[in-house]
């Protein structure tokens, strides 16, 4: 098992992307913290689940734009599971519309919760990682991030300033072992999405001519989170049929 004896943070862990993520990490040995924002049953039942690969888990809400809690959480996931190794920044919300439209309560909630969220993570455990001398960080992107779209000027703002992030912290950090990597999903089938997926028109700019699954990406995340990328940092990795070449 290639994460057997590390600890890992999911944000956004209880349902959708991050939910694989959290089980894909568990059956790889890894004992995982599920952070959440409101949904404690999905987060229990995540937590189970993980647990049946034999690992600890265990669930913490918080709101990942209050970097207060986001402080405690890393405090309390240090005390019940053990220093952090891998940190994903998954957790992310959409509040779509054209941008003469987009309110700008909208936009702030967007941008606290995808772009400044996963600075507060990272931040909260910087100094653990640069002491123990190793660390991973995975943030979730999006294809949105990479090439824009139409309809979502918060969502891509944010998405484009996690690129920007992912390529500061990975240079911060490198020297100390610690790396840093984006993912750029395409379109996913979860909750977030579900609109889109009854449409068969955003099949048209996918050349794999399907939607994604949650655990394509969650694979992705177990190899970025081992050491099998070792000499992996700064980069975005697209997971997406094809849709953004
Ligand atoms: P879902 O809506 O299915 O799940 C969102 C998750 O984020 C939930 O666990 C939710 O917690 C959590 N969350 C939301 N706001 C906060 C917050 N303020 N603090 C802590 N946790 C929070 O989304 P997806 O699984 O589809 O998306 C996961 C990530 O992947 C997002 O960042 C999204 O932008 C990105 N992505 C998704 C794509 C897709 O096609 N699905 C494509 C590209 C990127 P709770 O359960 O408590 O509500």
């Amino acid at each position: 098992m290639k994460l057997s004896g590390k600890v890992a943070v999911v944000t956004g862990g209880s349902r959708g992307l991050g939910k694989a993520m959290v089980l894909r990490l568990a059956r790889e040995g890894a004992s995982v913290a599920i952070v959440y924002a409101s949904d404690e049953a999905s987060a229990k039942q995540t937590q189970a689940e993980a647990e049946a690969f034999g690992v600890t888990a265990r669930t913490y809400r918080c709101d990942v734009a209050d970097p207060d809690r986001t402080a405690q959480t890393v405090k309390s996931v240090t005390t019940d599971l053990g220093p952090v190794d891998v940190l994903v920044n998954n957790a992310g919300i959409i509040r779509d519309g054209l941008a003469a439209s987009i309110r700008e309560e909208d936009f702030d909630a967007v941008i606290n919760t995808n772009l400044k969220g996963a600075f507060h993570m990272i931040k909260s455990c910087y100094f653990g990682f640069i002491r123990r001398r190793s660390g991973s960080i995975i943030n979730i992107s999006s294809v949105a991030g990479v090439f824009g779209s139409a309809g979502q000027a918060n969502y891509a703002s944010a998405k484009a300033g996690l690129i920007g992030l992912t390529k500061t912290i990975a240079k911060e950090l490198a020297e100390r072992n610690v790396r840093c990597n984006a993912i750029a999903p395409g379109i996913i089938a979860t909750d977030m999405t579900e609109d889109m997926v009854d449409d068969p028109k955003r099949l048209d700019p996918i050349p794999m001519r399907r939607f994604g699954r949650a655990e394509e990406v969650a694979g992705l995340v177990a190899f970025l989170a081992s050491d099998e990328s070792s000499y992996i940092t700064g980069e975005v990795i697209r997971v997406d049929g094809g849709m953004a070449m």
